[in-house]
């Protein structure tokens, strides 16, 4: 994410705060603060990995509690993902992923066509859709460089 982009949803962050009587803690903001830095969809684990949080000695329960928690005030998504961990998005707009099978990169990608798409009505199963997400499956560039290799 560029910094401009960063700032903006820091933010936004400050300003949802305020609004909501929330406190800002400093822990809140280094964890969203490693979710927008690091662009590849981060499980919790990675984010507790992260310099910035173990700079500012925060423990892995309160990393998994202020992920759950950012995501409640809609600051975070929730990426689906084929691996076990739940992987967070710092990018809550509509757009796709790139899912890789092999290392289970999630890349985001944007695409207007994609954005378009339908809605089928679910009705019937009693589903009701918020929102919706195209994964796109497959190999990314760096697995199949290194098959290339081999
Ligand atoms: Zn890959
Ligand atoms: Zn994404």
């Amino acid at each position: 994410m560029d910094d401009r982009t960063k700032t903006r949803r820091l933010e936004e962050f400050r300003q949802l705060c305020r609004a909501r009587g929330i406190p800002m803690t400093s822990q809140r903001r280094a964890v969203l603060e490693v979710v927008l830095d690091l662009d590849c969809h981060p499980n919790a684990e990675q984010v507790y990995a992260s310099p910035k949080v173990r700079r500012a000695r925060i423990s892995r329960a309160t990393v998994y509690r202020t992920l759950e928690s950012l995501v409640r005030l809609g600051l975070v998504s929730k990426a689906c993902h084929p691996g076990s961990a739940v992987r967070y998005d710092g990018r809550t707009d509509l757009h796709h992923h790139l899912i890789c099978l092999r290392c289970e990169a999630v890349l985001d990608f944007d695409d207007e066509r994609l954005d378009a798409l339908p809605i089928p009505d679910t009705s019937a199963l009693g589903f009701e859709v918020s929102d919706f997400r195209v994964q796109l499956r497959g190999v990314c560039r760096r697995c199949r460089e290194l098959e290339e290799r081999r």
